[in-house]
């Protein structure tokens, strides 16, 4: 069985951007969240938005519609880039230092995608990390929000939607009940065996929500960014995208640039188009590697990338960096409106856990700290707005009282069987294969918590990328390569509630 606690504020789970935005756009709230750092500590490039005097949010909107597949909701487009500046200015109020000139002007940097230079950043590629100082901080001198260390494994619920959650501290469960429920527990890139997403980020929170009844959307896109560092990693360190943005170029074992062969934008086409033409260097028996050694100042400029590679051994300023593609972004994710609601009464989603269409079927770079940052704040007013006094009974599923929680070594297999057949280029007979190896495996995952939500999330991956029989965004189909216009739609799917015992009437 399992104790009980009646909170009086809402919950987020989750303490990354998306998470610690709603958090403290709330009158009072409760952050439950997992010892693991999330994605938005390691955010290197920056933050996107149309701060200079030649740019406006109509143009960074145009930008993330071009690079979306078709696929971006343009309502919630407009929202997050009308509301860039004042987010960045917010950031600024409560503490953030971004990089400036010599005049005290924000640097604004250039990444993939971008037709202006547009991109805050912090201690040259370390942004994500004075954002989490920032709001970590913010949150620490606030009386409002207090923060519970402990894993989710489900969520709770009362006669209509969603009524708390349940946490795991070993084989002990506590259920707290809240009037809302806001998952920002971030994106799903650790399902693959190439990654740049640290330990956690598996897709936990989709398929809690999913398994609440919560509809989830586009599951079968997925970012993989192209330069990681291939150097035997996991996760792989990044390797900004920042770099090309100021000159770094994409070379063969020869030193011969081959991106022009691609797209006009040659180093700074779109990320699926870069993954693809790196993947593609491999296939062919060749390697692909960042030259960044005519950035100057580079040790100064890019520290993280600089202990990155020298943790290898490998120089920026004098080396040639070996670089994969590796899953980054998702796309899919939670269905939820621009104001984060989801389709069960009392749960709300944010950030990377997410679907808002807000990247369609391909994120335009750094788009993913401006969407916690925005949506956050949509999010933490429609929750005040619409929270609910939970009464009545409190069921869970039963499972969630008694399986262990953590996953043990086929894990690694499923991230293996996504990496070699749900990669950067699909085809149906690798995305049936992988279907049937998923299958197998989830006979052992399905032990436990965590192993479950990985399998079922693979499986429903692998099944929306079957569906999809096109090329579009992040989903590429070698027998498919063209995008089929009669398949220009987001792709929504409801896996359906589990059934839950009461435990308090
Ligand atoms: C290496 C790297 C570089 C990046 N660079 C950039 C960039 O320059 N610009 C940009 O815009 N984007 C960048 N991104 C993407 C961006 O960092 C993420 O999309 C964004 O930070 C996600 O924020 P989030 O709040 O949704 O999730 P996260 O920051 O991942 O936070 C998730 C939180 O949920 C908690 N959690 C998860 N599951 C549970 C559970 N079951 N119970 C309780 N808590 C749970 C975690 O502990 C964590 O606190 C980068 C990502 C990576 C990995």
């Amino acid at each position: 069985m399992a104790d009980l606690t009646r909170l009086d504020a809402p919950i987020v789970v989750g303490a990354g951007v998306a998470g610690l935005s709603v958090a403290l756009g709330l009158p009072r709230a409760y952050v439950v969240t997992a010892p693991d750092m999330g994605s938005t500590w390691w955010a290197q490039g920056g933050i996107a938005a149309a701060l200079s005097s030649d740019d406006s949010p109509f143009e960074h909107a145009a930008d993330t519609l071009a690079v979306a597949g078709g696929l971006a909701a343009a309502d919630a487009v407009g929202a997050l880039t009308a509301g860039g500046p004042e987010a960045i200015a917010r950031l600024i109020q409560i503490g953030a230092e971004f990089d400036r000139n010599d005049e005290g002007e924000l640097l604004l940097g250039q990444e993939g995608g971008h037709h202006r230079r547009r991109v805050v950043h912090a201690d040259g590629d370390a942004t994500g990390a004075e954002v989490m100082r920032a709001l970590n901080q913010a949150v620490a001198e606030s009386d409002s929000v207090e923060i519970i260390e402990a894993k989710v494994v489900d969520l709770a619920r009362a006669s209509e939607g969603v009524a708390g959650v349940i946490t795991a501290d070993g084989k002990r469960r506590h259920i707290y009940t809240a009037p809302a429920v806001v998952m920002a527990t971030g994106g799903a890139g650790r399902m693959f065996a190439r990654t740049t997403n640290p330990t956690g980020v598996t897709g936990d929170g989709i398929m809690i929500a999913g398994r609440a009844g919560a509809r989830l959307a586009d599951l079968e896109f997925v970012q993989f960014h192209p330069t990681a560092l291939n150097a035997g990693k996991d996760p792989m360190p990044l390797l900004t995208e920042a770099l090309r943005g100021e000159g770094a170029m994409l070379v063969d074992p020869h030193g011969r640039r081959f991106m022009d062969q691609y797209h006009s934008m040659a180093e700074l086409a779109p990320r699926d188009v870069v993954a693809r033409a790196i993947f593609w260097q491999y296939d062919h028996g060749s390697a692909a590697y960042l030259d960044a050694r005519a950035i100057p100042n580079f040790h100064e400029r890019f520290p993280t990338v600089t202990a990155h590679a020298l943790s290898v051994d490998l120089d920026p300023v004098s080396d040639l960096l070996p670089v994969s593609p590796a899953a980054h972004y998702y796309m899919g994710g939670i269905d939820a409106d621009t104001s984060g609601r989801t389709s069960v009464p009392g749960l709300w989603a944010v950030g990377e856990c997410a679907s808002t269409g807000v990247h369609g079927a391909n994120r335009l770079a750094s788009n993913s700290l401006l969407e916690g940052l925005v949506f956050g704040a949509r999010v933490a007013a429609s929750v005040a707005a619409h929270a609910r006094t939970v009464e009545g009974e409190i069921s869970v599923p039963k499972e969630a009282l008694d399986l262990p929680v953590t996953p043990g070594p086929a894990l690694e297999d499923l991230r293996q069987t996504m990496w070699d057949r749900v990669g950067v280029v699909r085809t149906g007979d690798g995305l049936w294969a992988a279907r049937n190896a998923i299958l197998e495996l989830s006979s052992v995952l399905s032990r436990t918590i965590g192993g479950r939500n990985a399998s079922d999330l693979a499986l429903l991956m692998v099944m929306a990328a079957l569906r999809r029989s096109e090329s579009r965004g992040g989903h590429y189909r070698a027998d498919y390569p063209e995008p089929d216009p009669m398949q220009e739609h987001r792709t929504l799917i409801d896996p359906g509630a589990a059934d839950t015992v009461v435990v308090f009437a």
